[in-house]
């Protein structure tokens, strides 16, 4: 596989202008005392989230109900109103006793998110929420009302210590991992707000359940680099109520920058979630500076594991792709793309590409659309499935990308502290 630039590649386009600056040219990628691209897969020590029933094993919610003085079964109660009734509201509990009612649920529901604020889209089909966590680290998440079915993208991190270019959430760094409970808590509330009728947008002939039918680690933080909380909290989605939310692992969507041990791990773990690889550039020359843990695992390698995914779950996985203009949209750069991932079989992925979201201080803009066209029409020649994702939440920032909390964020969450 060649990764020949476009202007000596037999195939390259003649019509296009092909790159000949510095791909990431206004952008200087911050780098380590070894000159290394800055990472940071460590998450800063932080004071603890409260420890909180989502945190826990069925077991282990029995044995802390036991120690609050109350008899195990209260567990089992307890559970059945947070993961089916999406409440921690004591007030609503009241099979639960009077007398140790409060008690009861501070010890195991502590509050965890404290909404700071709600933007809607003016349908009200799309809802961002930003939250206030206990040590007053700020997290996103966004609901969205697609046609039979209702999309959840949560944060997994308060920021994120991967530090690619093009992502808001990205250049602000990594405040720290969020809790299995935290990651739970945001299905939790968005499902309560569902239940209520506050996500608009929904067709007289839609009979779907009025709950989140789709998860996606898309929000904030990289998942994998938090990869035992994030797993436990995919294991509290797909247990059967009341003891989980009783998801279907199908509509969880694990979305990584690449780090392949724990891609390798996800592939054991026999839990058939959608995996997506944000891959962004099909050559190693442009995704060093894209996603700068390429600088670990090269495109082959993200590449090959991606496909090792497929082989032991039998899901197809996804390729996201953000067109940046003049960046990493070329015509070459679609058949190149083409030709890595037929080289590894047909079937067992789709390519997503979506235009790039503009961020704050951003040099970069979205591919025209003719050319997003063209790269779409490439791939699909080629014979792998390629649609166009679409950029739900720009105008609340709430699209990919978007994610930060922005210095007024910080003031009212302040005010509110
Ligand atoms: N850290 C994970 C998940 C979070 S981002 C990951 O990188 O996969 C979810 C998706 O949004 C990723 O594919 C990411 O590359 C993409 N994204 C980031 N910034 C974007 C932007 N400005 N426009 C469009 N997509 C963007």
């Amino acid at each position: 596989m060649s990764e020949t630039p476009a202007s000596t590649r037999s195939d390259a386009p003649t019509k296009r202008v092909p790159q000949v600056r510095p791909a990431t040219e206004g952008w200087t990628q911050k780098k380590d005392a070894e000159g290394r691209p800055l990472l940071q897969f460590a998450s800063p020590r932080r004071g603890k989230p409260p420890v909180h029933l989502a945190d826990l094993t069925p077991d282990e919610r029995v044995q802390k109900v036991k120690e609050l003085g109350l008899p195990g079964f209260r567990a089992k109660q307890l559970a059945t109103h947070y993961f089916t009734h999406y409440t921690s509201d004591p007030a609503n509990m009241t099979d639960l006793p009077a007398a140790q009612r409060d008690e009861l649920v501070a010890g195991m529901l502590p509050p965890l998110l404290t909404e700071v604020r709600r933007l809607e889209t003016d349908r009200g089909d799309t809802i961002k929420f930003l939250w206030r966590l206990h040590d007053g680290a700020l997290v996103e998440s966004v609901l969205m009302r697609y046609p039979g079915r209702i999309t959840l993208c949560v944060s997994s991190q308060a920021g994120c210590g991967m530090n690619c270019p093009f992502c808001a959430t990205g250049q602000a760094g990594l405040t720290r991992n969020m809790s299995t409970a935290e990651i739970i808590e945001q299905i939790v509330r968005a499902n309560r707000l569902i239940a209520d009728g506050g996500l608009g947008g929904k067709k007289a002939d839609d009979h779907s359940m009025e709950r989140g039918s789709n998860i996606v680690f898309m929000g904030m933080g990289e998942p994998l680099a938090n990869y035992k909380r994030v797993m436990d909290a995919v294991r509290i989605m797909v247990a059967p109520q009341p003891d989980g939310l009783g998801m279907s692992a199908r509509g969880i969507t694990v979305s990584t920058v690449g780090l392949v041990p724990a891609i390798h791990k996800l592939a054991d773990e026999n839990i058939p979630v959608t995996f997506a690889l944000s891959l962004h550039a099909p050559d190693d020359q442009l995704r060093d500076e894209l996603i700068p843990v390429n600088s670990r695992w090269k495109v082959d390698e993200a590449l090959d594991a991606a496909r090792e995914y497929f082989e032991k779950t039998g899901r197809r996985v996804s390729i996201e792709y953000a067109l940046i203009k003049d960046m990493n949209d070329h015509a070459w750069r679609a058949d190149l793309l083409a030709e890595k991932l037929n080289a590894r079989g047909r079937g067992w992925v789709h390519v997503n590409p979506i235009p790039l979201n503009p961020t704050p201080g951003s040099i970069w803009t979205a591919s025209e659309k003719a050319v997003q066209d063209e790269f779409v029409r490439r791939l699909n020649d080629a014979g792998i499935p390629t649609t166009l994702r679409d950029t739900r939440g720009k105008e609340i920032d709430g699209a990919c990308g978007q994610l930060v909390a922005t210095t007024e964020d910080e003031a009212a969450a302040a005010a509110m502290a």
